[in-house]
């Protein structure tokens, strides 16, 4: 599918045009420990609007505070409405960073594109990002496995009840200091897998982070939350092959007859988020030990990393063998979240790390990506100093 370019009349996004108001009070930032994901609010947001005959507005930061809708909006009645989840983080060098954000950047336009929003630079956007998170830079926490969430989100703002594409669109982006997935140690989550309701489904809009993906999720989870289970793991077609967990990515660790360890996650099919963490998680697997031994990992430890569909009997089969040692989550918000038991129909998988947190690739994993999101190792650029050096 084609994304559509702004007409030649329309003013572009232009980061050069922002206009910053700034707050006159600043909010008291809580004590870092008693954050909860997603609640607390920093002192400003970044807002832009698309107007249908003069493109987009000039970029304001100003006081964070509520947006005021048409009841017609849109959003509020079609989901015009998609996002994306970025983090910055402080390091030892007490820098801001982000983490490969042209990723997110590129990811937000296609989910714009996907649902007809307005076409912009996201080049601009992320020049307006950085300037947003270096107004709120007092707002980072720095404890270990702390961090400022970063949701740049796109409405539909077209004031009309016909089914039609929206011509008018606010940009806006939110700034949310955030802790650790797990407070208290990590405590491996246990899911239900569910094949009953699909999070996606071939054709659909499972590889873009469009708002009206999660809505559905919503029931699925109460329900499995109500059998005593953390997630829910989405389990597509006649196979019940895994697709995500939650809101995550997936792999597994299954253990080869030759002692070296397969470590896979499903193949992009459209029905999959293609996350950063994936990205990452793969790119780093495939440079051990060659490029980069992973830390806490012998070099001598072989790594295989595969893309391949799992149907939900793999899975089983692997585990009544013996073979599977590993099964983790993956994204911005957690980085690594391990998997200690699955619920399917009437059987259950455990898995062998279970009780005790993250097995070794997933450790690997979480300690090398924490490690580069903070500036304490250099690999391959994926760290982006938010104040560029002159
Ligand atoms: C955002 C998201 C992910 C993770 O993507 P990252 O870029 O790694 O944060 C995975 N699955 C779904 C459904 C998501 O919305």
């Amino acid at each position: 599918m084609a994304i559509d370019k702004l007409p030649a009349s329309h003013s572009p996004l232009d980061a050069s045009k922002l206009v910053i108001h700034e707050a006159t009070a600043l909010k008291t930032i809580p004590e870092s420990e008693t954050l909860v994901f997603g609640q607390t609010t920093t002192d400003h947001m970044l807002v832009c609007t698309y107007h249908p005959v003069t493109g987009w507005s000039n970029p304001e930061i100003k006081p964070y505070g509520p947006l005021s809708l048409d009841p017609m909006s849109s959003c509020l009645q079609y989901a015009t409405n998609v996002f994306e989840g970025m983090k910055a983080y402080v390091g030892p060098d007490g820098k801001p960073r982000l983490f490969r954000p042209d990723r997110n950047m590129k990811r937000l336009e296609g989910s714009a594109a996907r649902v007809a929003l307005p076409p912009f630079d996201s080049s601009e956007l992320l020049k307006l990002i950085k300037r947003l998170v270096t107004l709120d830079a007092r707002w980072i926490p720095t404890l270990p496995g702390y961090s400022l969430y970063i949701r740049p989100t796109i409405i539909g703002t077209r004031s009309a009840l016909g089914v039609a594409a929206s011509d008018e669109a606010i940009l806006y982006v939110i700034l949310s200091p955030t802790g650790p997935y797990f407070r208290t140690g990590p405590k491996p989550l246990s899911l239900l897998g569910i094949s009953e309701t699909a999070r996606t489904w071939p054709g659909g809009t499972g590889g873009f982070k469009l708002g009206l993906n999660y809505t559905p999720g919503f029931l699925p989870q109460q329900i499995a939350a109500k059998q005593g289970y953390d997630q829910v793991l989405w389990l597509l077609g006649e196979e019940n092959r895994i697709t995500e967990v939650g809101a995550m990515n997936v792999f597994v660790v299954v253990k080869r007859d030759d002692g070296a360890l397969d470590v896979i996650t499903p193949t992009l099919d459209g029905t999959i988020l293609p996350g950063i963490t994936r990205a990452s998680v793969l790119e780093l697997t495939a440079a051990h030990p060659e490029k980069s031994v992973l830390p806490g990992l012998s070099p001598s430890t072989r790594l295989h990393v595969h893309e391949r569909t799992i149907p939900m009997d793999q899975l089983l089969e692997w585990s009544s063998a013996g073979k599977l040692l590993e099964a983790f989550g993956v994204g911005t918000a957690v980085i690594v979240a391990p998997i200690g038991k699955i619920g399917f129909q009437d059987t259950s998988v455990t898995i062998p790390s279970y009780e005790k947190g993250l097995g070794p690739v997933g450790q690997g994993l979480y300690d090398r990506i924490w490690d580069i999101q903070t500036g304490k190792f250099e690999w391959q650029g994926w760290s982006v100093p938010v104040i560029e050096e002159k």
